[in-house]
């Protein structure tokens, strides 16, 4: 991984960004990191938060934050309020999404049962796509890797695809994917046609083992420096990192790009 001193800033216009432990620092989202999603913001830049937060939370976000949309429940729908309406776009249908919660129930269950200190997430109620199990939000302790790594069997027990985020493991039936939504993303509401569009123009942003198939598919990837702390868990590592953790590393990428994007 290279310092994003080295990254080169000059086309890019887009910012996908991950959400938890990337513009959060310690849980919270503070008034520095913020503020930066309004100066890109100013600057041109557009911000598109990719995260498996539900639903609901998407609906505030694309409503009130200063971002183009946002990508949410790990790409199973994107929000895009604009022009006074907002547009939901969702890659499964209804009747898909009735089969898929009568699946995660069973799953839940069993979670619940086998991995004891382990709860359903505090947001659950406002998703619509993915079950959360919660490891490290308020469940405290966090549970240990191998109680991780046994929620996780569970899911793929199943024939569900999960991923592991900093403090929640989240599962899905369904062919969504947070890269497909992003790629998606860019060509319907971005207009950008071509791959090499795509990969000049965007950026993405993470931090941790389910940011994996961004850091995978963007060219232009960042971590933040708190990515260094889950290693173990990836195969695919970002190409840049910040020196700092969590949402100071976010503002030390946004005053990198405002700085280029001044002297160029
Ligand atoms: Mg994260």
């Amino acid at each position: 991984m290279n310092p994003i001193s080295s990254l080169s800033l000059s086309e890019i216009r887009y910012i996908f960004t991950d959400v938890d432990g990337t513009l959060t620092t310690r849980d919270k989202i503070s008034a520095i990191t913020y503020q930066s999603l309004w100066n890109l913001q100013s600057a041109g830049f557009h911000i598109i938060p990719v995260t498996g937060r539900p639903a609901g939370w998407c609906e505030l976000i694309a409503r009130q934050w200063p971002v183009h949309g946002v990508i949410g429940e790990n790409g199973a729908f994107y929000f895009r309020h604009h022009q006074n309406s907002m547009k939901r776009h969702f890659y499964a249908s209804k009747v898909e999404r009735q089969k898929y919660s009568e699946q995660l129930n069973q799953i839940e269950k069993e979670v619940l049962q086998k991995v004891p200190r382990s709860q359903v997430a505090s947001d659950q109620f406002s998703r619509l796509f993915d079950l959360a199990i919660d490891f490290a939000e308020d469940v405290k302790p966090p549970l240990p890797e191998t109680e991780i790594r046994k929620i996780v069997e569970i899911f793929e027990s199943h024939g569900a695809t999960c991923k592991v985020s900093h403090i929640h493991v989240n599962g899905w039936f369904g062919s969504q994917e947070k890269g497909t939504a992003c790629f998606d993303y860019a060509k319907r509401e971005l207009n950008l046609n071509s791959a090499e569009e795509i990969q000049s123009q965007c950026l993405y942003v993470g931090d941790s083992p389910n940011d994996e198939p961004l850091f995978e598919r963007f060219q232009q990837s960042v971590g933040v420096a708190n990515v260094l702390e889950y290693q173990s868990f990836m195969k695919s590592l970002p190409k840049y990192i910040t020196p700092s953790k969590e949402g100071d590393g976010f503002v030390e990428l946004a005053q990198h790009l405002l700085t280029s994007s001044k002297s160029s």
